[in-house]
């Protein structure tokens, strides 16, 4: 699961360079830093690595989310959907620039019901950000031209499954652009961190602008400052340093996700003798990036029942219906409307009034799903004694 787990030289050798010209910003700064552009050039190698030709680096993924939501012109008044099967930063991001989210359910991959999105478009809708979670791809294809056929465009969030593919297409290109988070739990990680990429050249200039107070990155006579503005903007500008970690990341992320696949079908052999078991539907095996592996049980008490077996055997999964980040009825202060602006912004109008009441029965299809599904994260290292351990655990929850 995270890069962290590989970390060595070759990410003290970027770090080292970055620190060798004394240049931590990635704008300016000509002069001294002797041609090193780490931000830059991780942009360029993570963009291409995707097959596409713009990338954005960012601060964060919900940065990215953030930047990628403000470049499409989405606002106030607007509604964005995703899915109520997420982390939460996907629908903060969209509360935070302003939209109201709008939550379809999840069908067994586990992603996006298109069936469902369907019927949430409404007039107001104008984006769709379908999430490849827990590392396995969205039904991207049905999504994109679902959306296509209303005009909306599509943003993939793509956080949890860089690498991942469908037919050899890199998720996160298949709408019209897609974020990405290298925070420290991710598969490739450069600490705090987020990319967006993009194919389109005018929506990545202005994420460009936007993200970094409206400077246009352009040489000017003025110099940095002495250009005018399109726009307001802000500050999710990335620092060297972490565009240096995350060239490194980046060379071992097919290695990462190679020896992720031989764990996850090693465990997946184990899973299979567990009686009603069955799996998550995923639609290019090929292309997973295996940073999870997920198992169904036939009701909430079967997974319940199987998952003390493999706790007591020291190999617990996941529950996410227990889980409180990740699954809309566990998101308490999201229903409450709770906030720490006075006049309740974003959950109200600045007169009071809420703008958004969300009902905790809303999808009871992903809620069934969720509470008979159990979770494991898959390390990239895994010790051969460890993989025995929950083959052992396994085999035991299959006998009860
Ligand atoms: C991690 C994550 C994010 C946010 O990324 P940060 O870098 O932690 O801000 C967004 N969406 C999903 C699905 C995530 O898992």
């Amino acid at each position: 699961m995270p890069g962290f787990e590989i970390f060595g030289e070759e990410e003290k050798q970027q770090i080292m360079e970055v620190l060798d010209t004394g240049v931590l910003f990635r704008y300016e700064f000509g002069a001294q830093r002797k041609g090193v552009y780490k931000v830059l050039e991780f942009e360029k190698k993570f963009a291409a690595y995707c097959g596409t030709s713009f990338g954005q680096a960012v601060t964060s993924g919900t940065a990215a989310l953030k930047v990628a939501l403000a470049a499409l012109g989405v606002g106030p008044g607007d509604e964005v959907i995703t899915q109520g099967f997420t982390f939460v930063a996907t629908w903060e991001a969209i509360l935070d620039i302003g939209a109201i989210p709008v939550f379809t359910e999840v069908d067994k991959t586990l992603n996006m019901d298109p069936l469902d999105l369907e019927k949430k478009i409404t007039e107001k809708t104008r984006c769709i950000v379908p999430v490849h979670m827990l590392g396995a791809q969205a039904r991207i294809r049905e999504i994109v031209a679902i959306a296509k056929g209303h005009g909306i465009p599509v943003l993939e969030d793509t956080a949890q499954a860089a690498g991942g593919r469908i037919d050899g297409q890199h998720l996160g290109t298949f709408g019209a652009c897609g974020t990405f988070s290298f925070d420290a739990v991710k598969t490739m990680t450069t600490g705090e961190g987020g990319m967006i990429i993009t194919a389109s050249e005018e929506l990545w200039r202005t994420m460009s602008e936007y993200h970094d107070h409206g400077h246009d990155h352009v040489v000017n006579p003025g110099g940095r400052g002495g250009e005018g503005r399109r726009f307001i903007g802000s500050n999710y500008r990335m620092m060297e340093l972490q565009g240096a970690i995350g060239i490194a990341q980046l060379a071992k992320l097919d290695s990462m996700i190679a020896a992720q696949k031989k764990t996850k079908a090693a465990l997946k052999e184990a899973a299979s003798a567990i009686p009603g078991v069955s799996f998550r539907e995923i639609i290019d095996e090929a292309g997973d990036s295996a940073t999870f592996f997920c198992f169904f049980l036939e009701s909430r008490e079967q997974c319940q029942r199987v998952n003390r077996v493999l706790t007591e055997n020291k190999a617990g999964a996941i529950n996410f219906g227990e889980n409180t980040w990740h699954f809309y009825p566990r998101w308490e202060h999201m229903l409450a409307g709770a906030t720490v602006a006075r006049s309740g912004w974003p959950f109200c109008e600045p007169d009071g009034r809420r703008r958004v009441v969300y009902d905790p029965e809303l999808l009871p299809v992903s809620a069934e799903l969720i509470n008979r599904t159990l979770v494991y994260p898959i390390p990239v290292k895994m010790a051969e004694e460890r993989l025995e351990e929950m083959r052992t655990a396994l085999s035991r929850a299959a006998q009860i």
